[in-house]
Parts: structure tokens; C-alpha cells; sequence
């Protein structure tokens, strides 16, 4: 039964933030926190980077889960919200109706520099010729931008969403930072019933047949029992928009 409530508390204090040997420190907290429930993660990660700490969300189809964690441990942690000046309009609908229902006192909204995208994609069409450098220029440079400042972050990625997240531990390292994944080992079942216990709404677009929701140019309905994130960029072999697949701060920067 998935644990709620936050009263699991670690009973060792956290390593120390990484610096020299962000690996071996990231290996540490994982071996430490392997059977913490995703309340507890994120209360450790808190008390160990105060000030420090951020939260990522797409507001997507299943982002409730975490935030209300979130919101249940500290409400007022940065969210970041990458907003790729692509995304369905519901998104950013939902994204104001969750900030309401649970009280989120600090959501950032990011967007790509101007000047890049003027340089980089002035007739808006790189999403049709070049999704991996139109990802690096809407969605990686700009949330390596917002991310320098803080020593970790918290991701909403599942195992059971399959590919390259199949075997993700609950923390990494991505570069000097640490990366926190307190739904690592979610289920799809626990994940519901997260959603029924809490009354978290719906994103919109579930209802239309969206599973994974991003970028209006790359999601698509998915069909039959389709995995977690298909719908994504439907027809490529491209899986991830590359904020998880390298560390961010090697990303190339915005110009
Ligand atoms: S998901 Fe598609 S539209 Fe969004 S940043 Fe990546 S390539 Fe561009």
C-alpha cells in the first residue's frame, strides 16, 4: 500500500550536498532512501538543500501526483514549469487549476530567450525539422538556465513508464547537482489511487485520449493499451526531450 502520509522520516541524517563526487554522493542517498516512500524523499531532499531545492513539472497528465506530495511536505518549494510557447492551452489551464487546489505557493514559469528563438527558430518550424535541437532550444538551455542556482532538483519520472526510465534510481546525480525521484517506484495502480484518495482533477486532455501530453506539434492521442508515454513524438525513436539524458549543465547555452 503506497504511504501517503509523511510520517516516514529517515533515521540517519543525509549525505552531504555533492560537490567533488556527485556520483558516489547520489549512489549514497539512493542506497539510503531505496524504501522511502515519495513523501519522505522529498522531506529529506528538502532538509538537506533548504534554499536550494527545485521542483520540475510539465503540469501533464500525471503531474497531480507529485505536486500534491509536494504541496503535502513544504507548498512553497519552486516548481519549475517549462513552458515551450507550444503547449496546448489546456495545459496552462490545468497548470492554474492545480496551483488553486493545492495552495502551490511558488511555480516558475520558464520560457526560451527571445533572442534565441529569434535566431534559432524565427519561422517557428524547427519542431518539423529538428526535434532535438528544437527540445535543446525550448526546453533544455532554458531550464539549465533556471536550474544554476540550485544544488538538486526533483523529477516526476516513473519506472513503469518503460525505456530509458525503466531502471531510473531515486536519486542521480546530474552533474554537481542531485536529482531526486520520489515516484520512481510508483506504480500505474498507486498513481491512480493517489489521484482518487487526494481528488486531484484530471488534466483536460485525458478525456480526449491523451496519455502523455507535452508540445502540441509532438503528442498524439494514444491509441489502444498504449505504455506511458506514448503519444510522444509518434513516429520517431525519439523517447526523451532531453533534460534527463545528459547533465544540464554541459547543455549548450541560449544565445
Ligand atoms: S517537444 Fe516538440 S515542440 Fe516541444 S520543444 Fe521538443 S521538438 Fe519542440
Amino acid at each position: 500500500m503506497l504511504q501517503t502520509s509523511h510520517q516516514a522520516r529517515l533515521q540517519e541524517s543525509p549525505p552531504d550536498t555533492p560537490q567533488e563526487q556527485p556520483e558516489e554522493t547520489a549512489a549514497e542517498w539512493a542506497q539510503r532512501l531505496a524504501s522511502a516512500s515519495p513523501h519522505a524523499i522529498i522531506e529529506a531532499a528538502a532538509r538537506a538543500l533548504p534554499g536550494r531545492l527545485a521542483v520540475v513539472s510539465s503540469f501533464g497528465a500525471e503531474s497531480a501526483v507529485l505536486l500534491k506530495f509536494v504541496a503535502d511536505v513544504d507548498s512553497s518549494l519552486p516548481i519549475l514549469f517549462l513552458d515551450t510557447l507550444w503547449l496546448f492551452k489546456e495545459t496552462l489551464a490545468y497548470r492554474d487549476l492545480l496551483v488553486a487546489h493545492l495552495g502551490l505557493t511558488n511555480v516558475r514559469t520558464i520560457t526560451p530567450s527571445p533572442s534565441a528563438l529569434a535566431n534559432r527558430d524565427p519561422r517557428r518550424d524547427l519542431c518539423f525539422l529538428d526535434q532535438d535541437a528544437c527540445c535543446s532550444l525550448r526546453k533544455v538551455a532554458p531550464l539549465a538556465r533556471e536550474l544554476a542556482p540550485f544544488a538538486g532538483w526533483i523529477s516526476g519520472r516513473k519506472r513503469y513508464q518503460g525505456g530509458g526510465r525503466a531502471g531510473i534510481p531515486i536519486v542521480e546525480a546530474d552533474g554537481r547537482r542531485l536529482k531526486f525521484n520520489p515516484l520512481a517506484a510508483l506504480t500505474a495502480t498507486e498513481l491512480n489511487e493517489v489521484f482518487a484518495s487526494a481528488n486531484l482533477p484530471r488534466h483536460p486532455l485525458e478525456a480526449a485520449g491523451y496519455r502523455s501530453i507535452g508540445c502540441i506539434p509532438c503528442t498524439s492521442r494514444a491509441l489502444g493499451a498504449a505504455a506511458g508515454r506514448d503519444g510522444r513524438w509518434s513516429g520517431l525513436v525519439k523517447t526523451e526531450c532531453g533534460i534527463h539524458t545528459r547533465a544540464l549543465s554541459a547543455a549548450a547555452p541560449e544565445a
